[in-house]
C-alpha cells in the first residue's frame, strides 16, 4: 500500500472500523475513505455499487456488519443473516465491478464448526455442525469468505478473509441486551460497584472458554497483511490463549475495582463451549499479539462510555 493509496474502512463508526482507521491514520496513510450510514445505504446495492464505481478505491477493508453477542445473535436471526449477506454481497460484487483488485473481508470465529478440535485451525471451516445460537449469523460470514474466494478464482482478485476471534476495545458495544461478554461484564461490575452490590451476575455456567483479542491488535495485524501484499487463504487472528468466563469474570471485577460476589445465572446460554484459534499461519506471517489481556481490560475499562 502506498501512503496515497486511496483506502475505504466501511464499518468506521464501529470498534472495528474505527481501530483500522486509527491505525492506518498513525502509519501515515493520508487517503482513507469513510461513508456514513445517512450517505451510504450498505444494504442497497443500486448505491453501494454506484459508490464504488464513483470512488474507485485503491483498497477496500470491509469491517461492517451487523454483530452482537449470544443473546441478539441468538433472537434477531432474520436480521443477522439478511444484513450481513448484503452488506458483503453488495461491497465484494461492487468492488469487482468497480476494479477494486484488492479488500479484506473480516468473518468472525464462530463460522467453525461447534465441536471441532481446539485450537482452531483455518482448515476446519465447513467440517461440522455450527453452533445453534449464531447460526445465522456464521452462515453469512462463511458466504463472504466463499464470495471473496469465488471472484478470486474466478476474476483473479485478490480479495482475503481474517478470522478474528472475540474483540474488545473503544467502541465497543455496551448495551446489555446485545453486546458481548467482556464488554458487559465491564458495564455490570462497574455499575454494582456503584450501587455497592454484593453481587454481579454472570450468564451461563462460566465453563465455556473464549479467546479475547484488543481490536487495536487487531487492527494491526489487518494492516500488517495488507502492507505485505498477503493474498493466500483465510488466516484466523488472535492470541493463541482462552479464559473461562469465571476466569475472564474475575479478571473484570479486579480491573473494575468490585469486590463483591460473582453468582452464575443458568437460565441464560452457554454458547460454544471453546472458542480458541490457532494462530500459527499468522505467526508465520510475521505478527503477534502484543496487549495481554489485563492490560487490554484496563484500557477498554480507562474508555468505556458508561463512566462518563
Ligand atoms: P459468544 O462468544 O458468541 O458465545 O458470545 P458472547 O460473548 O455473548 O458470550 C460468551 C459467553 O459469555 C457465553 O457463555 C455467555 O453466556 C457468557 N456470558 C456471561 N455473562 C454474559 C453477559 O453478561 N453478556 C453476554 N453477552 N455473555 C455473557
Amino acid at each position: 500500500m502506498d501512503k496515497d493509496s486511496k483506502i475505504f474502512v466501511t464499518g468506521h463508526r464501529g470498534m472495528v472500523g474505527s481501530a483500522l482507521a486509527r491505525r492506518l491514520r498513525a502509519a501515515g496513510y493520508t487517503s482513507i475513505l469513510t461513508a456514513d450510514r445517512s450517505d451510504l445505504d450498505l444494504l442497497d446495492s443500486r448505491s453501494v455499487h454506484e459508490f464504488l464505481a464513483h470512488e474507485k478505491p485503491h483498497y477496500l477493508f470491509i469491517a461492517a456488519a451487523k454483530v452482537g453477542g449470544i443473546q441478539a445473535n441468538n433472537l434477531q436471526r432474520a436480521d443477522f443473516i439478511y444484513q450481513n449477506l448484503m452488506i458483503e454481497a453488495n461491497l465484494i460484487h461492487g468492488a469487482h465491478l468497480a476494479g477494486v483488485q484488492r479488500l479484506m473481508f473480516l468473518g468472525s470465529s464462530c463460522i467453525y464448526p461447534r465441536d471441532c478440535p481446539q485450537p482452531i485451525k483455518e482448515e476446519y471451516l465447513l467440517t461440522g455442525l455450527l453452533e445453534q445460537t449464531n447460526e445465522p449469523y456464521a452462515i453469512a460470514k462463511i458466504a463472504g469468505i466463499k464470495l471473496a474466494e469465488s471472484y478470486n478464482r474466478q476474476y483473479g482478485r485478490q480479495y482475503v478473509s481474517v478470522m478474528p476471534t472475540n474483540l474488545y476495545g473503544p467502541n465497543d458495544n455496551y448495551d446489555l441486551a446485545s453486546s458481548h461478554v467482556l464488554p458487559a461484564l465491564l458495564r455490570k461490575a462497574h455499575e454494582a460497584k456503584l450501587r455497592g452490590d454484593k453481587e454481579c451476575v454472570v450468564w451461563g455456567s462460566g465453563a465455556p472458554r473464549r479467546e479475547f483479542l484488543y481490536v487495536d491488535d487487531l487492527a494491526d495485524a489487518c494492516v500488517h497483511l495488507m502492507e505485505r501484499d498477503y493474498d493466500g487463504d483465510l488466516v484466523n487472528i488472535g492470541t493463541g490463549e482462552d479464559v473461562t468466563i469465571r476466569e475472564l469474570a474475575e479478571m473484570v471485577m479486579a480491573t473494575v475495582g468490585f469486590e463483591g460476589r460473582i453468582v452464575f445465572d443458568l437460565s441464560k446460554p452457554d454458547g460454544t463451549p471453546r472458542k480458541l484459534l490457532d494462530v500459527g499461519r499468522l505467526e508465520a506471517l510475521g505478527w503477534c499479539a502484543r496487549t495481554p489481556l489485563s492490560e487490554g481490560l484496563r484500557l477498554a475499562y480507562e474508555a468505556a462510555p458508561f463512566r462518563y
